[in-house]
């Protein structure tokens, strides 16, 4: 039989966090369990190659929403990284920490533990920043964190920042510091051209411990739960069902999708629901899997009239060997990043008291997730509400885990996110529109000059949208009835059965949500191991 302290369900983003922290007393045994494969490959290692793990079924889930109402009922793509790392081994390596005041608002609504001050030490235990330490960045945590030195290869960044001044929003020294609204060159999780995804910064010590074993392409199916006690897990490894149990703890950090699908498949989750599955309910917790929030963007594109964008990178297959064999030799040149570098926080109105929106550019233009090729220079900035008000939520399709769930997330259903969207569509051209934009600035391709009303831009914004992949919330942290985990990320009303992941933000931060995933595991494992 196998026994360990903690089981520890998802070596994703939060959980190598945990795997190392919690392993790192020699006396405790941990047991970490993967779907998916390691990490060890270029398509990980290669900042530019993000695309290959998130289209390649064997490192990702590849899941899409249900038809979206408010989209024209288009399906949304919702890749999720399945591997050591997770999400965390082919995201967008964009590290941002989110604004103070979401974390003030956590704390406002009964999650005392949770305010800016109590989480800014994790956020600094998180990083070695490449600026070095002050008093909001850590200068000798396990995460490479490094400022983009991109606007000193490419001019456009350099001017996108001095055209967003031009139009009225500040430069800002550093997004996850004293300041983040403004614009500015954004962090990166990479270290000299390479990606530093947690499976990097966490796992490496933990391979070298004895106290842990780390079970790949392994789904667990089910949390063994007796008198409303977490006993351990059962798992299929190579067709094989098989279990392990646990003497502290089952900790889920299976990400956003798939912790409440867990929960779910183990009886634990909206009675009603699961009764119509015929799925023994072990307790009745209406709110897995509800709540569910994503920030979704809308693309402001233009031709670009200097050849400065990637189109060659895209277009050029000399261009492209030649930077394949700059990176694989030197880590360095075109690959060694993404490109999607630069951006700001902007308040569209004085409604916000911080800011509402992010914009990130991209010197070329982003087609179907990156499937499709650009036929022209070109670029665009991404926008987004940071705090949108609809809600969405994930169901069982059925009671076998072989099954996707129900995604919806319901985008858009509030006019106060649609209203947010045309602003960041109006706020995007006008900064495009100033004078340090001019020597590069074409025709407009999207939307188009001639939608400019509220309802055309509402149009174009239904039948373009798409997600920054932020999927998050779906678990989610509180002290209401609709509450999964409790404020130490205890599931209510289940002995020793914690989620930590993305799931349990009780509501989504302002901006992309890696940096604050690390940060729950990284107070979350405190809490465990006090
Ligand atoms: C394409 C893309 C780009 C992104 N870009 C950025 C970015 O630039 N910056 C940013 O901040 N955020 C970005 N994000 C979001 C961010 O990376 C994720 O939200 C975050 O990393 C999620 O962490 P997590 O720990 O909750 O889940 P994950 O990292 O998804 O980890 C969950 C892990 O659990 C495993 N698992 C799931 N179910 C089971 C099971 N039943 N049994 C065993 N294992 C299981 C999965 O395989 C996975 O490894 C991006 C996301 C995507 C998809």
């Amino acid at each position: 039989m196998k026994q360990y302290d903690y089981v520890i369900v998802g070596a994703g983003s939060a959980g190598c966090v945990l795997a190392n922290r919690l392993s790192k007393n020699p006396r405790l045994s941990v047991a970490v369990i993967e779907a998916g494969p390691s990490s060890d490959s270029w398509k990980v290692d290669m900042p530019g190659a993000l695309l290959y793990a998130m289209h390649d079924p064997k490192l990702n889930w590849k899941y899409y929403s249900e038809p979206e109402p408010h989209l024209n009922n288009r399906q949304i793509f919702c890749p999720r990284g399945k591997m050591i790392g997770g999400c965390s081994s082919h995201n967008g390596m964009v590290f941002i920490r989110g604004h103070a005041q979401d974390y003030n608002s956590w704390a406002q609504k009964g999650l005392t533990k949770w305010s800016y001050n109590h989480v800014l030490p994790y956020f600094k235990k998180i990083e070695t920043w490449s600026g070095g330490a002050n008093k909001y960045r850590g200068g000798n945590g396990p995460l490479h964190v490094s400022k983009s030195n991109i606007a000193d290869t490419n001019p456009l960044y350099q001017s996108v920042i001095k055209a967003a001044e031009q139009a009225g929003y500040p430069f800002t020294e550093d997004a996850n510091g004293f300041m983040q609204e403004g614009f500015c060159t954004f962090d990166f999780t990479v270290k000299d051209g390479i990606r530093w995804g947690t499976g990097k910064a966490y796992m490496q010590t933990v391979y070298k411990r004895k106290n842990v074993d780390i079970f790949l392409k392994s789904q667990v199916q089910k949390i063994i739960i007796k008198n409303k006690t977490a006993k351990g897990i059962e798992i299929t490894n190579k067709n094989r069902k098989e279990e392990i149990f646990a003497d502290r703890e089952v900790i889920i950090s299976c990400g956003s999708i798939n912790s409440p699908q867990l929960l779910m498949l183990s009886g634990i989750g909206n009675a009603s629901e699961l009764q119509k599955l015929n799925i023994e309910v072990i307790h009745n917790l209406p709110g897995v899997g509800k709540n569910l929030q994503d920030h979704l963007e809308i693309y402001t594109q233009f031709k670009c009239i200097q050849p400065v964008s990637l189109y060659s990178l895209f277009n050029n297959p000399l261009v492209k060997v030649y930077q394949g064999m700059q990176w694989f030799l030197f880590k360095k040149g075109m690959l060694s990043h993404t490109h999607l570098e630069a951006g700001g926080f902007v308040r569209s109105s004085n409604d916000y008291d911080h800011p509402n929106l992010q914009f990130h550019f991209f010197p070329s233009l982003v087609i179907n997730h990156g499937l499709g090729k650009p036929d022209c220079h070109a670029f665009q900035f991404h926008t987004s509400p940071n705090r949108p008000t609809s809600r969405g939520w994930i169901k069982l399709r059925s009671p076998h885990s072989t099954d996707y769930p129900i995604i919806q997330f319901n985008y858009l259903e509030t006019e106060e996110d649609r209203r947010q969207m045309r602003d960041s569509v109006r706020i995007a051209r006008n900064i495009f529109f100033q004078e340090a934009f001019k020597s590069y600035l074409g025709e407009e391709i999207s939307p188009g000059l001639d939608k400019q009303s509220d309802k055309d831009l509402d149009e174009v914004i239904r039948n373009n949208a798409d997600t920054a992949y932020h999927p998050s919330c779906s678990n989610k942290m509180g002290v209401d009835s609709m509450s999964v985990v409790d404020p130490e990320t205890k599931v209510y009303g289940i002995n020793n059965l914690r989620v930590v992941d993305s799931s349990i933000m009780p509501n989504i931060i302002s901006g992309n949500i890696h940096a604050a995933t690390l940060m729950i595991a990284e107070r979350a494992s405190e809490f465990i191991l006090d």
